[in-house]
Parts: C-alpha cells; structure tokens; sequence
C-alpha cells in the first residue's frame, strides 16, 4: 500500500516534470518560430546594430593624397612630387635588381607567387626609380624623339610615380615595358588580378584624358588593398576620378 502511493507520487511527479519539460519546449518553439525581426528593424536610433548594409561609406581622409609617401599620393603632370626630389626611406629589394616601398614589396612578391602558381613568370622591369635617374631618363628621350614625344612617353623628372616607390613596371614571357605584355596571359591575369594584392593598372586606353599618359599595359601602382578593392567595387580606375584631383596631359 505504502509501496502503491510511494509510486503513485513518483508516477505523479513524473508526469509533471514532462508536462514542465513539454512546456520549456513550447515556451522554446514559440521563441524561435516568432520573427525576431521587429527586433532588429525597429527603430531605435540611439543603438545602430550589427547589420547595416552600407552603412559605412570609405573614408577618403584615412590617407593623404599629396604626401609622397602616403600610399594614395597622386602624382601627375598636374601634381609633382613635393618635395620633388623625394626618396623613400623602406625601399626593398623586388628582383631583378629593382625595389620598391615595404609594403608594396611585399604585395609584389605575393601576387608573383601567386601568378607562379597559375604558371605565369612575372618580373619587375622597373621599380623605384631617383629623381637623378629619372632627370637622365626624361633627357634621353627629349634628345632622341624631342620634348613632345618625351612628355607623352615619359615623366618629368619629379613627375614620375616611380620616385614615390609604390609603382612597378611588369614584364614577362620575353616581353618589357611594352604593349605586348596587354596580349600576353600572363600580362593579362596581372591586368584583371593586380587589384586583389593592392595595385591598380594605372594607365588604359580609357583614362588617357584623365592621366595624361598613353595607355601602359605593363605599368602598375601600388595603393593598398582597401582602396584597391573599393576602387574595383565602384568600376573607377584612376586615383584622379576616385579623389576628384585634377590630371590630363598638360604640365601645371
Ligand atoms: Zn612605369
């Protein structure tokens, strides 16, 4: 008898615990199943929440564009290096005898390796190049084709992205600092790919009026990745439009 009820308790207490635990579960169903949404969409003005598509818009002020060793300097025949005999102070060795600023370094040899692995040989025809180098450079050429063909080919000394340590001309497969590297695989997979490692294909023969250079197959500069991906996402190609600073073919 004592046994039966003692049971019954226990079959009593049972019941109830499952019923309790049928209840959570309910409790637990409803809370998932109801939209949590209004939660979110709700206006609350004081708290913005994790999830704000485009909310945040890409600050143009995080770099300078006129200091020559900011990564987004611009340099045309608009804008001179200032001061224009500038020389970086982390230039590195990139191969072949040239070099570049660190951090350009080292996206170089990352997207060389990478371009290895996709069976492509990339070199680097010209890297950093002195304000002295460049003053022979753009007098060589005034000499042999005149000031007209030199200023189209050519920067000014002081003019030149080159100086800044952040450009690079590429080559490969047999061919250097010419259009031929545009119709090359490899000249085309660094063309479409360069933005993913923080470089820009600086001059097309689509931005000639707003660089104020003939189009440029093999010229490249570095300018972070960041910038370089924002710049790919919004289909604008020159620092120039993105910046709304001034360029073209003219000298200031
Ligand atoms: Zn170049």
């Amino acid at each position: 008898m004592y046994n039966e009820v003692n049971m019954t308790r226990r079959t009593l207490v049972g019941i109830s615990l499952v019923a309790m635990l049928v209840m959570v579960l309910l409790l637990l169903v409803k809370e998932a199943a109801a939209p949590s949404a209004p939660k979110v969409t709700a206006p609350t003005k004081s708290a913005p929440r994790t999830t704000q598509p485009k909310a945040t818009t890409f600050d143009k002020t995080q770099f300078s564009t006129t200091d020559p060793s900011s990564p987004w300097v611009v340099v045309n025949k608009q804008h001179p290096l200032s001061p224009i005999d500038y020389t970086p102070n982390d230039l590195m060795p990139v191969g072949n005898g040239q070099q570049m600023r660190a951090e350009a370094a080292t996206a170089l040899k990352t997207m060389f390796s990478d371009a290895q692995a996709g069976g492509y040989t990339l070199v680097a025809d010209s890297g950093y190049r002195s304000y002295s180098t460049q003053v022979s450079t753009y007098n060589s050429e005034v000499k042999a084709y005149g000031q007209a063909k030199a200023d189209s080919e050519s920067a000014r000394p002081g003019y030149s992205e080159h100086q800044t340590g952040w450009a690079v001309d590429i080559g490969a497969d047999g061919c250097h600092v010419a259009d031929c590297f545009g119709d090359l695989p490899a000249g085309q997979w660094v063309q479409a790919n360069s933005y993913k490692y923080g470089f820009i294909w600086r001059y097309t023969s689509d931005n000639t009026d707003v660089t104020g250079y003939r189009a440029e197959a093999w010229h490249f500069r570095y300018i972070g990745a960041a910038l370089a991906a924002e710049m790919h996402k919004e289909g604008i190609t020159t620092l120039e439009q993105f910046f709304n600073i001034s360029g073209g073919p003219n000298y200031n």
